[in-house]
């Protein structure tokens, strides 16, 4: 029996978001130089919000205020001219691009746009543009923001209005919600990666990413709402079912929200955590916690994977192969297997290892195997969350 969503999402939305604070904040990866993630803390006290562990927080964003100016130097424009948003909101330009609009990606919008003013000297691009192209229009694109493509033709005259007219509107970025009101009430943590990254000889930082940890303060508004999470549920805390936790690097955050609720109601079930990072030294997110859990037993088992910390990778699906056995043994007996984190890359691996050991251990044909994890499926004792 699954518990049931108990989220408030009628209060806040993202018409109506809740204006929150990050009252704490600590870096997960202090000493670290290949990443930066933070453990961010809400104080939702008097809020009326409230979330269930499986549930993800949808966060309003600003821009970075170096790029709203590397735009508006790029235009030709002061800044200063008065445009209205997306919203009908008449605001200076240069607030326009940090509030309101997508001011990093370009789009087919703003593609077009740039084609049409900058005529035959922008024919490459048109081209690009044409249906049969598409290959070709990404691998252009990639890296690339609209202040490149603003910068590859530097005589264009833009009005304000005009620009800001052709923009998205900035929109929302979701973080799984790593903490449980039975266990904090009043609080809304989270487990945040900063995106960063060099292309085409500039500096890149993810928009939302970069402003929790960069720009904000306990001082600063961060508007957000309740995103239910489909069917990303524990069991009820008196179902003696295992359950088997997979979540690397920022996938982490929903199972640390899951133990400390299953702390919190004295579940019944075994735990077993798998976590992943480069390095054990600098990167091993909360894991003084998870010692805490295997003591008091609201853990059974943690199995952690160092990427970077030898000669050859080691990842979170090499653990589960080498793991197999007991995995196979869990699996037959019932648990079910939650994974979070990367979709691109880490899903698919920790997919394959579970067909893999389940071909192995439970002596199946590869479409045997397939059939077991389809029933699981079904079952709904296999639950991803990736993104
Ligand atoms: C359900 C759900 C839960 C999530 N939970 C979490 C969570 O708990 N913690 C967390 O940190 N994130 C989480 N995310 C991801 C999060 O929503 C954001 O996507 C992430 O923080 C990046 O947003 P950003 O605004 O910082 O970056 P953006 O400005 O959106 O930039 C990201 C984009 O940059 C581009 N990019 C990134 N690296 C490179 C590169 N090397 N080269 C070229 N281009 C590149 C890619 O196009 C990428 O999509 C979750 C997502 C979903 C859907």
């Amino acid at each position: 029996m699954s518990e049931e969503a108990t989220s408030n999402t009628i209060a806040f939305n993202r018409k109506n978001p809740l204006i929150a604070r990050l009252v704490r904040r600590r870096l997960l990866t202090e000493g670290c130089d290949e990443k930066e993630t933070w453990h961010f803390e809400i104080d939702l006290q008097g809020s009326g919000m409230e979330y269930t562990p499986g549930d993800s927080l949808a966060v309003l964003p600003k821009n970075d205020p170096a790029l709203a100016d590397d735009i508006v130097k790029a235009l030709h424009l002061t800044g200063d001219e008065i445009v209205t948003d997306a919203n009908g909101v008449a605001m200076p330009l240069r607030q326009a691009l940090v509030d309101s609009c997508v001011i990093t990606t370009p789009d087919k919008k703003f593609l077009n746009k740039l084609v049409e003013k900058a005529g035959e000297s922008a024919s490459d691009l048109a081209r690009l543009l044409e249906p049969d192209h598409k290959d070709a229009l990404n691998h252009f694109l990639w890296g690339r923001e609209i202040v490149d493509c603003l910068l590859q033709f530097p005589s264009l005259k833009w009005e304000a209005q005009e620009f800001v007219d052709i923009l998205k509107k900035l929109n929302i970025r979701l973080y799984s919600i790593a903490s449980s009101l039975a266990a904090k009430p009043n609080e809304c943590h989270l487990t945040v990666a900063v995106v960063q990254y060099e292309s085409h000889g500039r500096q890149r930082k993810g928009v939302c990413s970069s402003w929790l940890a960069h720009r904000t303060d306990e001082h600063t508004p961060v508007p957000c709402f309740i995103n239910p999470g489909k069917g990303f549920r524990l069991p009820d805390p008196s179902d003696d079912v295992p359950v088997i936790f997979i979540g690397p690097g920022t996938g982490i955050a929903p199972f640390r929200a899951f133990l400390q609720h299953r702390q919190a109601t004295q579940a019944r079930g075994k735990a077993w955590l798998f976590f992943g990072e480069i390095h054990a030294d600098t990167c091993y997110f909360y894991g003084e916690e998870w010692d805490t859990y295997l003591q008091d037993g609201t853990l059974d088992r943690v199995t952690t994977a160092w990427s970077r910390d030898q000669a050859e990778k080691i990842y979170i699906q090499h653990k589960i192969v080498e793991q197999g056995a007991d995995f196979w043994s869990w699996l037959e007996s019932g648990a079910i297997v939650y994974v979070c984190g990367d979709a691109e890359r880490m899903a698919p691996d920790v997919d394959k290892a579970i067909h893999d050991v389940i071909a192995t251990h439970g002596g199946k044909t590869t479409e045997e195997a397939a059939a077991y994890v389809e029933q699981m499926r079904k079952d709904k004792r296999y639950r991803r969350d990736v993104y």
